[in-house]
């Protein structure tokens, strides 16, 4: 089959699919086969042009669309994606390579944020207060924002999606959404429910592309805010050029996630906790736990728990449903497997290398198997950068003390955990640790839709975290009103600020 013959992935605009003028394209990739399955079209500026104005003719009416209206086709859209949902999750599987049942994890958790979603008349209600200043009344509303941007990456296709525009869409915006080129389908399979649902055409746009695309997004007028999820230099530059041109901006970027292991911890449940988290999805999540700080004296019997364990765990294609599936491209596997090289240069022991595996899929597929490296030096590039793989790495640390100030001299603040049974521990956790999202004996502390999801440091630039009420308010804009309504008693003329 020549590059020609593979299915093409292509915009949604005003409803429906779009070819790109560009003639650009990028391989979208079966990483379980290694090959080349379909190919996506990249965007050039008129194709953005196209979905900005698209967009933004939506808005007037989909804007002033009733409450009711709106929250009917909220409904619709849930009970859709919860009725297919099986659909997305093998779509996921097939361009990602997470495992089926993780992909459907990956749909319940967006599901939880369009259930959110419906009852968004109640989270976008203004305030009111009586007689301010005798017979005047002060009162705000929350109004939608525009066109907004979203641009997601590759490893959670739907999730990162959904944790937006079901807010962005409910609050009355337009929407514009840049997923990653890698993975590109989910988004138009959730487009597709959309227009099922019955939104208005216009109110949900797919832009598929690279760069050019999200530039385009970045400096187009119409486009009011943008929400971006990604690695951290990406963000950065998202943040600055978003903010240079008047959008509101939030960036979410990197990790570098701890688990602090105190020697009163349940070991089994800290082994089970950390090849889950530090494994799972193959470790290609913003979630997952990347280090396993180890208070001495447990770290052997830590090692050997987590060595049993991760003997058991089977590698293969995401659809036969193993327990772990493929990395995104080869050029991604090669760059995780030379981090286990890099750390047998710095002096670490490799306890568990995951190169070379038996797997349940074809040979030529993304494979690294879960890798497993022991007293990883914090001066190490395999300790001080994100590798987005499965490869866990333990640290040995001496005190309580000594592990939260590694955590805290991170540049990252994501997602952390502290496996105690000591709630005073835990509790001086909580407070002392610079990072936005921590697990109490629970290794990937992801909040649920009604809190926030973000974290600090360069994790997140800008100030509003995804979903919950921090995400409604980043896609409504506030009006404060002051109001009097004459009455007879009409007090004259007084250039003072009224006191009472
Ligand atoms: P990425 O930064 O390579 O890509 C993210 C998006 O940015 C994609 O849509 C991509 O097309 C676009 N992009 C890439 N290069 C660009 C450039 N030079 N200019 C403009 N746009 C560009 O990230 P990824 O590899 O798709 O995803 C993995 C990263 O995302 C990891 O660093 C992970 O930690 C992070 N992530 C963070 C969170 C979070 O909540 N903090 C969640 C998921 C993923």
């Amino acid at each position: 089959m020549t590059d020609t013959d593979l299915p093409l992935i292509r915009h949604w605009i005003d409803g429906a699919l779009r070819d790109s003028s560009s003639g650009r394209t990028s391989p979208v990739f079966d990483p379980a086969r290694g090959v080349v399955a379909k190919r996506v079209v990249l965007a050039d500026r008129s194709d953005v042009d196209a979905a900005v104005a698209s967009a933004a003719a939506a808005f007037p009416d989909w804007s002033e669309t009733s409450l009711a209206r709106r929250q009917t086709i909220l409904f619709r859209f849930r009970e859709l994606l919860n009725e297919r949902k099986g659909e997305l999750a093998a779509i996921i599987t097939s361009e990602h390579g997470k495992v089926l049942s993780d992909a459907g994890g990956e749909i319940a958790r967006g599901l939880e944020v369009v259930e959110l979603a419906t009852g968004f008349p109640h989270l976008i209600k203004g305030d009111h207060s009586e007689n301010v200043s005798t017979g005047v009344d002060v009162y705000s509303i929350k109004q939608p924002l525009g066109v907004v941007g979203i641009i997601s990456p590759f490893n959670f296709p739907a999730m990162v999606p959904l944790w937006f525009f079901p807010v962005a869409i409910a609050a009355g915006n337009t929407v514009v959404l840049k997923p990653s080129e890698k993975d590109p389908s989910a988004s138009i399979w959730m487009a597709e429910l959309w227009k099922e649902a019955g939104l208005p055409d216009g109110v949900f746009t797919v832009l598929q592309g690279d760069k050019v695309a999200v530039d385009g997004l970045l400096t187009a007028p119409e486009v009011r805010s943008i929400s971006f999820v990604g690695s951290t230099p990406i963000a950065q530059y998202i943040y600055e050029t978003a903010a240079k041109h008047g959008k509101r901006v939030q960036a979410l970027g990197g990790a570098k996630n701890h688990m602090l292991v105190l020697p009163d911890a349940d070991l089994d449940l800290v082994a089970d906790s950390a090849v889950n988290a530090g494994f799972g999805s193959a470790g290609e999540r913003c979630m997952a736990v990347s280090v396993v700080l180890a208070v001495e004296p447990i770290a052997d019997a830590l090692i050997e728990k987590l060595t049993e364990r991760i003997g058991t765990l089977r590698i293969g294609d995401g659809l036969r449903n193993p327990d772990m599936g493929p990395l995104i491209t080869g050029e991604h596997r090669d760059k995780v497997a030379g981090y286990i090289d890099l750390a047998i240069a710095d002096g670490a022991s490799v306890v568990v290398d995951g190169r070379g595996i038996d797997v349940d899929g074809d040979e030529a597929g993304f494979w690294l198997g879960p890798t497993l490296i022991d007293n990883v030096p914090t001066t190490s590039r395999v300790y001080t950068e994100e590798i987005f793989g499965p490869v866990l790495s333990v640290v040995r640390v001496a005190s309580y003390e000594a592990g939260v100030e590694l955590i805290n001299s991170g540049r990252f603040g994501n997602g952390t955990a502290i496996f105690t049974n000591d709630g005073g521990a835990a509790r001086r956790f909580q407070h002392e640790v610079q990072v936005g999202m921590i697990g109490v004996n629970v290794p990937i502390p992801v909040p649920v839709a009604y809190y926030s999801f973000g974290g600090w440091k360069q994790s997140l630039f800008g100030s509003a975290k995804a979903y919950g009420i921090q995400g409604f308010d980043f896609f409504t804009q506030e009006k404060a009103i002051t109001s009097r309504w004459l009455d007879p008693s009409h007090g004259g003329i007084n250039l003072g600020f009224p006191q009472n």
